[in-house]
C-alpha cells in the first residue's frame, strides 16, 4: 500500500479511500464528513449565542459577582447595586427560559427605575452594567421627548440611538440597555388625571409605555427627520432592558407625608423602625412615584425601584481615588505618559473634597476641581525636565483661586 493510502482522518479514523476528501493540516487530516459535522456544531453554537445573546461566560455571573463588578466602579449605593445585580441576573435568566420554555410560567421583564439626586451615579450604574454585559448602551434624556406630531423627538428616537450604538446590528440592539434620564420630567403635573392631560407629560408616558411593554417598533434608522421614502427598521423591544433615572425633586415630602399618615393610621407600625428623616428616599415605594405623577401603567412596567444615597464627604473622597478608573488614577496615567510621577497628598485630596462639598458641586465637580488644579502642570511639564509632581494642599489652594471656584459653581 502506498504511503498516500495509509492516510486517515485524525478525527474519525476513516481511511483516505473511505472519504471523498481528506484535507491535510500541520500534523493531522480531516475528512469531508468531519468537516460537515464540525460545521454543523459551529452553526448551532453561533445561532444559540444569537438567540439567547448570552455567552456562557455571562451566565456564570451570579448576582454577587455582578455586584462585585459594580463595586469596582461605583462607591457605596449598596442597595441599588444589589437590586441591579438581581434585576440583571433575572433579565438574562428570562432570555434563557424564552428559548426553552417548557411550562407556562413567563418571567416578566425587570426594567428598573432609580431615584436620586443628580450626580449620585445613576448613569454610572447603568453604564457599568452595560460594560459588564458587553451590550449596546444608549442614554436618552426624557425632557426632549414629545408625543408624536409635536416639536421635539418622538419616543422612537430612543431606539435610533440604541441602533446607532449597536452599529445598526438589530439583533444586538434588541438586547441592549437604554438609560432614560430625567424620567421625572415627564410626570403629570398634579395627581389628578382628569384635569391635567398635558401633552408633554402624560402623552409621552403613554408613548413610552409601548416601548417598555415590549413591542415591535418602526425606527427611522438615522434618528433624523422621517422622510416619506425613508425605510424603517423594525426593532422588537421585548428584550431591551430599560433603566430609568430621575431626581424626583420634592418626592421626599410625599414619602414623608405617606409615612406620617401610616404612623397615625396604624399606630405602632413604624415604632420599631425610627424614620431617618435625613434620607427619606430609602422608604420610597411605587405609590410615591404615582403621587409624583407617573402613570400607574409606567410604574408597573418599571418593577424594580431603587434609590441613590446623597454623596457625603467620605463618599466623595473615596470616589476620587478608589474606583477602577477613578479621577486620580486617570491623571496619574496621563502624567505617566509624559514620564512624570504624579503624587497627591492626602491633605490636598481632602481640600478638593471640602470645596466640592462647600460649593455643592457633587461628584461631577470633583473632575472640574481637579482640572482647575492640574491644568497648569499639564501644560508646563511635558516640555520641562521635571519628572515628578507632588500636589500638596498649598499647591491646590494656590491653583484654585476664588475666581476659578466661582466659575465652577456657575457652570455646575
Ligand atoms: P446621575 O446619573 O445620577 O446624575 P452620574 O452617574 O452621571 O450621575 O454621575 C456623575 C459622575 O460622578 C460619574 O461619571 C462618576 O464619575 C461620579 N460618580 C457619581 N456617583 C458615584 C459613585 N457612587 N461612585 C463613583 N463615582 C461616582
Amino acid at each position: 500500500m502506498s504511503k498516500e493510502e495509509n492516510l486517515e482522518c485524525s478525527f474519525c479514523g476513516r481511511k483516505k479511500a473511505e472519504t471523498d476528501l481528506l484535507i491535510a493540516g500541520m500534523d493531522a487530516h480531516i475528512c469531508d464528513k468531519c468537516i460537515e459535522q464540525a460545521h454543523g456544531i459551529v452553526e448551532e453554537e453561533v445561532s444559540e449565542a444569537k438567540t439567547t445573546g448570552i455567552s456562557k461566560d455571562l451566565m456564570l455571573k451570579k448576582p454577587k459577582e455582578i455586584k462585585g463588578f459594580l463595586d469596582e466602579y461605583i462607591i457605596g449605593q449598596d442597595e441599588t447595586k444589589r437590586a441591579m445585580a438581581v434585576a440583571v441576573y433575572n433579565h438574562y435568566k428570562r432570555l434563557l427560559q424564552e428559548k426553552d420554555a417548557t411550562d407556562d410560567v413567563e418571567i416578566e421583564k425587570s426594567n428598573i427605575v432609580l431615584v436620586g439626586e443628580t450626580g449620585t451615579g445613576k448613569t454610572l450604574v447603568a453604564k457599568t452594567i452595560a460594560k459588564m454585559l458587553n451590550v449596546p448602551f444608549s442614554i436618552v434624556d426624557a425632557t426632549v421627548l414629545t408625543q408624536a406630531g409635536y416639536v421635539g423627538e418622538d419616543v422612537e428616537s430612543i431606539l435610533s440611538r440604541l441602533l446607532q450604538a449597536a452599529d445598526y446590528d438589530v439583533d444586538k440592539a434588541e438586547r441592549g440597555i437604554v438609560f432614560i434620564d430625567e424620567i421625572d420630567k415627564i410626570a403629570r403635573k398634579g395627581d389628578n388625571p382628569s384635569i391635567t392631560r398635558d401633552v408633554s407629560g402624560e402623552g409621552v408616558q403613554q408613548a413610552l409605555l409601548k416601548l417598555l411593554e415590549g413591542s415591535v417598533v418602526n425606527v427611522a434608522p438615522k434618528g433624523g427627520r422621517k422622510h416619506p421614502e425613508q425605510k424603517f427598521i423594525e426593532v422588537n423591544t421585548k428584550d431591551i432592558l430599560f433603566i430609568a433615572g430621575g431626581a424626583f425633586s420634592g418626592i421626599d415630602r410625599m414619602i414623608s407625608k405617606r409615612l406620617n399618615m401610616q404612623a397615625v393610621g396604624y399606630g405602632a407600625s413604624l415604632d420599631d423602625d425610627k424614620i431617618d428623616e435625613q434620607n427619606l428616599l430609602q422608604y420610597i415605594t411605587p405609590l410615591d412615584l404615582k403621587s409624583f405623577g407617573l402613570i400607574p401603567e409606567i410604574i408597573g412596567r418599571l418593577p424594580v425601584l431603587s434609590y441613590m444615597n446623597p454623596l457625603d464627604a467620605k463618599t466623595l473622597r473615596a470616589i476620587l481615588t478608589e474606583p477602577k478608573n477613578s479621577i486620580i488614577k486617570q491623571y496619574t496615567k496621563l502624567f505617566k505618559m509624559d514620564d512624570v510621577t504624579f503624587t497627591i497628598k492626602e491633605a490636598a485630596l481632602n481640600f478638593i473634597v471640602g470645596k466640592a462639598v462647600e460649593y455643592k458641586l457633587g461628584a461631577r465637580g470633583l473632575r472640574s476641581l481637579c482640572e482647575a488644579i492640574f491644568t497648569d502642570a499639564m501644560f508646563e511639564l511635558p516640555s520641562s525636565d521635571l519628572k515628578e509632581l507632588i500636589i500638596t494642599k498649598k499647591y491646590a489652594e494656590e491653583k484654585l483661586t476664588k475666581t476659578a471656584l466661582k466659575k465652577l459653581k456657575a457652570a455646575s
